[in-house]
């Protein structure tokens, strides 16, 4: 098929590239990084160097090369920064997404997979969140993927879009082959932060807040393989080519580990202590988030392979190794 990926040189999106090249799909890639400094790049890849918000030259694009399908990745993704900087957060995920669609009913693009999120569920009670959970977002970024989602709901009714909505939890880990993972650029998300201290690249780990409601004060999350993620990507493209049906998936483990509990396994794989100061919480930081896959697993035979917590901890700990080599 040929798809159109946008935000493929981003963490989850340039695993997604790999798996859909193995399924032998013809991939072009669109991404507002192809201009900074490339670690990886696939062969056999279209890469292009465009920004969603530019709709004359998302234009350019459709009008070259009629694509089956759009999966949909570029995205700003800071809880924190959302909160201070909330017009960012609206403009590239909405107007983005935005764009995207509208390009798509005019080339009349009927499949769509989109990147969502947990954080459209805001706090909760229950132990285990599933896909029909009331939505009721904290912050900007959980808001500005709901929307997208909301509207998603419209183009479904209006242009017979089909969608697959896939709500992330924490991806974390790297590819097996070495040859991708995490890199944000401010890092912000903890498990590579945590190895940036194992590693000596950083000094200290902010822990944001242990007065949580959960069982050691700090923040419950569920940590999923990067390549679980990607696998359910090609999962959900299979199956809204063959059933041509919308669905909602949550993509996580079914796990939640707190804060400290990360810090633990780190410092048990890597035999180094992680000295860390307690902070003030992160505004928009939820209690606890953990996924029932109960959905995914059930429609789309997904099970996760590489998501318990010592493989987790060991693919991002190499690549870490590799980044501290390209990056000094
Ligand atoms: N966190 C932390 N220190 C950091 C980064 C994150 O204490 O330097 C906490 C954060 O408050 C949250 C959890 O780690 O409870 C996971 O945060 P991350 O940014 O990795 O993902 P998020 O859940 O925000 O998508």
């Amino acid at each position: 098929m040929k798809i159109l990926v946008t935000g493929g040189l981003g963490y989850i999106g340039s695993h997604v590239v790999k798996d859909l090249l193995l399924d032998r799909h013809d991939v072009t890639v669109i991404d507002y990084k192809i201009t900074k400094k490339i670690f990886y790049k696939e062969n056999n890849v279209n890469y292009i160097n465009a920004n969603i918000l530019d709709k004359k030259q998302l234009r350019e694009i459709f009008n070259k090369k009629r694509f089956d399908i759009v999966m949909h990745f570029a995205a700003v993704i800071d809880v924190k920064e959302s909160m201070t900087d909330p017009s960012l957060y609206y403009r590239n995920n909405f107007i983005g997404s935005l764009n995207i669609l509208d390009l798509m009913v005019e080339h009349n693009i009927k499949y769509f997979i989109f990147s969502s999120t947990a954080a459209v569920y805001g706090n909760t009670n229950q132990t285990l969140i599933s896909e029909d959970h009331i939505k009721d977002p904290i912050n900007a970024y959980g808001n500005s993927k709901s929307m997208v989602e909301e509207m998603l709901f419209s183009y479904h009714k209006a242009h017979n879009i089909k969608y697959s909505i896939l709500r992330y939890f924490n991806a974390c880990g790297a590819h097996l082959d070495g040859t991708i993972g995490e890199c944000h650029d401010p890092e912000t998300h903890l498990i590579p932060i945590i190895l940036q201290v194992a590693s000596g690249r950083r000094k200290n780990l902010d822990v944001f807040g242990n007065n949580f409601n959960t069982p050691d004060g700090t923040c419950v999350r569920d940590y999923v393989h990067v390549m679980d993620v990607s696998s359910a990507h090609i999962l959900a493209l299979k199956n809204i080519i063959n059933n041509k049906q919308s669905l909602i998936f949550n993509i996580g483990s079914g796990t939640g580990y707190s804060v400290f509990e990360i810090i633990n396994e780190v410092e048990k794989f890597t035999s180094t202590k992680i000295p860390f100061s307690i902070k003030d919480r992160r505004k928009g930081d939820t209690d606890r988030l953990i996924a029932d896959i109960k959905k995914i697993k059930n429609s789309l035979g997904w099970v996760s392979k590489y998501s318990d917590l010592q493989n987790i901890i060991a693919t991002a700990w190499r690549w870490e190794q590799t980044l501290k080599k390209k990056l000094y």
